[in-house]
């Protein structure tokens, strides 16, 4: 048993916790969660805890559904919603299957084979997301949901409903060790964003898993409905999950150039034009839903056309502004990613595509200062700027093609992945939406 494992055990026995809970995500970014006692907590470590794979989204063929679960005790915390006495625990877990390989369709393990591959290019991955999602009063079965409050933008509402939400959110968050860097009221009524202090992107992953669950906790605790669906309110803005990245090489920051245009390297540049050049194919991944191409779509600062900027909000990458000598903070902001993806396949596809800018040596092309909503079609055209997919179908249809992709997750998880979305796209066009009946039935 190594050091890590001991300092579990010894700690669930010092806290007195009842339950550990064995966290892992399938491949659609729901999260798993299955109990155990204290007292198999060593043979968790030793053997693994198996479970029935087939019953996961995506995990197993039903033939092989045996698989077993093996915790990470560095991902050790106590769950602070469940009390202090005869508590509970949490440790993310690792999937493999009997013969103790790593299962193929275990999102932690996909995020882990691509961030060994830019480790062998010497790169350490960092990300940090700006998490933005909705409370509203209550989830009332087929009825439209009524936001918290009628605030906006980094409004402050005294004693509001947001505010203490915040307030018990970010503190539950740092009991479980994840640093916020930045929280305020967003756009929409009732919406909110929440910023997490960046970390490398397994972490990262693990941590924006864990966010939800806290969201979701504290929102029944104040009797709230909190929800990270991409476009909940077809008047407001969707929910972004804009993620701003980096590559490290040891303590050096390998995306800062000091004097170069907004300080970025020439490793910083070719990463973006990996980010534009794939952006498409990616979208699947970072906007997995029907739902996604409302937000994606439906204006509100969301991107819909692929190029990239410093103060440019329409933009899909974006070069933030950083304090002049601030060497650590250059990066590079995605901002098509909603809070609905997987963030384990997302961080995957974001890096795959930047590794690959870098190894074929893409170049940026010029960068976008104008409003791109307001140009022309043939305007844009002229430009270059491509819009992304604009239906989950096109999306579906251009990961399709991809060989970038389908190497990244994977046969198993891209197949997967592929055959759940049209099945998806499939539900969503057999409905009459209540908008069809009030354009055409009236009339028609
Ligand atoms: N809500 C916007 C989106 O969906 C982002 C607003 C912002 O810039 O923070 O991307
Ligand atoms: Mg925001
Ligand atoms: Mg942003």
């Amino acid at each position: 048993m190594d050091k890590q494992q001991e300092f579990v055990l010894r700690t669930v026995e010092e806290r007195d916790i009842r339950f550990v809970r064995l966290w892992f995500t399938d491949v659609l970014g729901v999260l798993k969660s299955v109990a155990i006692a204290p007292a198999e907590l060593e043979n968790a470590f030793s053997e693994g805890i198996g479970f029935d794979g087939s019953a996961v989204e995506g995990l197993t063929r039903v033939y092989e559904a045996d698989m077993i679960a093996r915790p990470d005790p560095t991902t050790f915390q106590v769950l602070p919603w469940r009390g202090e006495r005869q508590g509970a625990a949490r440790m993310f877990c690792d999937i493999e299957t009997p013969d103790g390989a790593s299962a193929l369709s275990d999102p932690r393990n996909v995020l882990k084979r691509t961030l060994d591959k830019a480790s062998e290019k010497g790169f350490t991955f960092y990300t940090h997301p700006e998490i933005e999602f909705y409370l509203f009063e209550s989830l009332e079965h087929g009825k439209l949901p009524v936001p918290v409050d009628q605030a906006g933008y980094f409004d402050n509402v005294p004693r509001g409903a947001a505010h203490s939400f915040r307030r018990d959110a970010i503190t539950m968050l740092e009991a479980m060790g994840i640093s916020v860097e930045f929280s305020h009221h967003e756009i929409g009524p009732g919406q909110n964003e929440i910023d997490l202090r960046y970390a490398d992107a397994l972490t990262m992953a693990d941590n924006i898993m864990t966010f939800r669950s806290v969201i979701k906790e504290v929102a029944l605790q104040q009797g709230v409905f909190a929800s990270f669906m991409p476009k909940p309110l077809a008047g407001s803005p969707g929910s972004g999950m804009h993620t701003h990245l980096s590559l490290f090489e040891g303590d050096r920051n390998a995306f800062y150039e000091p004097g170069s245009e907004y300080d970025l390297s020439v490793t910083a540049r070719q990463f973006a034009a990996g980010l534009l050049k794939h952006a498409p194919e990616i979208t699947l991944i970072t906007n997995q839903y029907v739902n996604s191409y409302k937000r994606l779509w439906g204006g509100s600062e969301a991107p819909s056309y692929v190029c990239w900027g410093s103060n440019n909000r329409s933009a899909l990458v974006r070069i933030p502004v950083h304090k002049p000598g601030k060497s650590q903070s250059t990066r590079i902001e995605y901002r098509g990613l909603d809070s609905a993806a997987n963030p384990y396949l997302a961080f995957s596809v974001m890096l795959a595509a930047g590794l690959k800018g870098i190894e074929e040596g893409y170049e940026l092309p010029p960068g976008a200062e104008d409003d791109v909503w307001e140009l022309s079609e043939s305007e844009r055209k002229a430009m270059g700027y491509e819009p992304l997919p604009q239906s989950l179908s096109a999306a579906i249809a251009a990961m399709e093609r991809s060989e970038l992709v389908a190497e990244t997750l994977g046969e198993r998880v891209f197949d997967f992945v592929l055959r759940n979305k049209r099945a998806e796209w499939q539900a969503y066009r057999e409905q009459v939406t209540p908008y069809e009946l009030e354009t055409n039935l009236p009339v028609l």
